[in-house]
């Protein structure tokens, strides 16, 4: 299957490009030390648009598709903010954006999607559970029908973004899994208010201490009865999992984005030093051993940027993409993986210096592997729905 870039791709590349440029590793490195948010970049970002570019027009955005959100995501990673960027591109333009935009009700879309586009609405995600981490189907969060209410108990694990976020797109059961027939029966899909959540003492967090991505915090979430109007349901009750796939497939995909555009830069990092490097007289980078494996690298990211992109158009035309967003994410995050790792032999003894920043981009690229699925998990994908194999879990 062929498919087209927009021609307002580059001009969206090129959008996100000259606001990254602003920016040096000086900048980010000492986001990632203070732990913050990469506030002056997020805000030149609601400036332009950029993060509003899959919102409707009708409702303040550019009315393009995840295809330019993965350009743009792309492109601000490569351009200087490196693991960062995926966390500013899913949190609200892809979690909150583009799943309202899809699924949202008209009252919804108007609730929402233009304070998002204002910057004024920020959201985040909760699917993962302490025992119910890789496999979704098992969540226990449980969402019970009180008049024109939900009332919800249960408890989340690793929430990226929920102290900044006003929403929370949380995945809860509404049939508990053992009662579901089919098991994918049984989700809802909910928009939780978390600033009321937390006033009334319904919703506490606690940031779980990480090795990296430290620019936005990853918590545990504890939901005590929080109250949810029923017009706050995404989708439908009880088929809230045909909405999960429309946020996990476009969630692989812009990881995938970011592993492209991550990749790329730490990749022109580790070139800029083997090119000016020069124990023996002459530049490192002349040394096949160190210009061949940068070399695979770049052709490893030239294909996943390809796959990524496919499967962005995919999605746009609502068209099926499982196999084309686990395929890109295995290998972007691989891709990105391999680069960081090269970078960081390219430095030598200095790649153990934290006054640079290959350092930080590998320990972010590594995480890459594991989440937002595991690598296995998606290659127990592929076995079944590409190989035939029979399913292994
Ligand atoms: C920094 C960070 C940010 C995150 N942000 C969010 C967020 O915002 N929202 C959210 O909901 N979640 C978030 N997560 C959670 C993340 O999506 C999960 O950690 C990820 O899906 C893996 O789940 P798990 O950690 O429970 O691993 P597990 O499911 O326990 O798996 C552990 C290992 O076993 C392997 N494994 C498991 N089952 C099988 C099998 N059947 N066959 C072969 N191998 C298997 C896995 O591949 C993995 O290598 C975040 C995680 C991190 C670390």
């Amino acid at each position: 299957m062929d498919f087209d870039l927009p021609e307002d791709a580059a001009a969206v590349r090129e959008g996100v490009l000259a606001i990254a440029g602003k920016y040096d590793q000086e900048y980010w490195s000492r986001c990632d030390a203070e732990k913050r948010w990469p506030e002056e970049v997020w805000r030149e970002l609601v400036q332009g648009g950029w993060h509003s570019l899959a919102i409707p027009e009708e409702h303040g955005g550019a009315g393009q598709g995840l295809l330019e959100l993965a350009v743009a995501l792309e492109a601000l990673a490569e351009g200087g903010a490196g693991g960062a960027a995926s966390f500013m591109y899913l949190l609200t333009p892809a979690f909150g954006g583009l799943t309202i935009a899809r699924h949202g009700t008209e009252e919804q879309k108007r609730a929402f999607l233009p304070g998002i586009a204002a910057g004024e609405i920020e959201t985040c995600f909760a699917i993962t559970e302490p025992d119910a981490g890789s496999n979704a189907m098992n969540i226990s969060t449980q969402a019970r029908r009180d008049g024109d209410e939900f009332v919800v108990t249960g408890q989340k694990i690793w929430i990226s973004g929920v102290e900044r976020a006003d929403h929370l797109v949380l995945v809860t059961r509404t049939i508990p899994a053992t009662e579901a027939k089919p098991r994918t029966n049984g989700f809802t899909v909910l928009l939780v208010d978390v600033a009321r959540a937390v006033a009334d003492g319904t919703l506490t967090y606690r940031p779980i201490p990480k090795l990296g991505t430290n620019t936005v915090a990853s918590s545990m979430v504890f939901l005590d009865g929080v109250r949810v109007p029923a017009n706050r349901v995404l989708g439908e009750v009880d088929r809230g999992f045909a909405v999960l796939w429309d946020i996990l497939n476009p969630e692989r995909i812009l990881a995938a984005a970011g592993g492209v555009g991550s990749g790329g830069l730490v990749l022109r990092i580790a070139c800029d030093y083997a090119a000016g490097r020069a124990p023996f007289g002459k530049p490192i980078g002349a040394n096949q051993g160190i210009a061949f494996p940068l070399a695979r690298i770049k052709a490893q990211l030239e294909l996943a940027r390809l796959m990524t992109y496919k499967a962005a158009w995919l999605w746009d035309r609502g068209r099926p993409c499982g196999s084309e967003a686990n395929i890109a994410k295995l290998t972007a995050a691989d891709a990105a993986w391999q680069a960081a790792d090269r970078a960081f032999q390219t430095h030598g003894g200095m790649a153990y210096s934290l006054e640079y920043p290959v350092a930080r981009m590998f320990r972010d690229a590594r995480i890459a592997k594991n989440i937002p699925v595991a690598e296995e998990l998606v290659l127990a994908h592929i076995a079944q729905h590409e190989l035939g194999l029979p399913r292994s879990y």
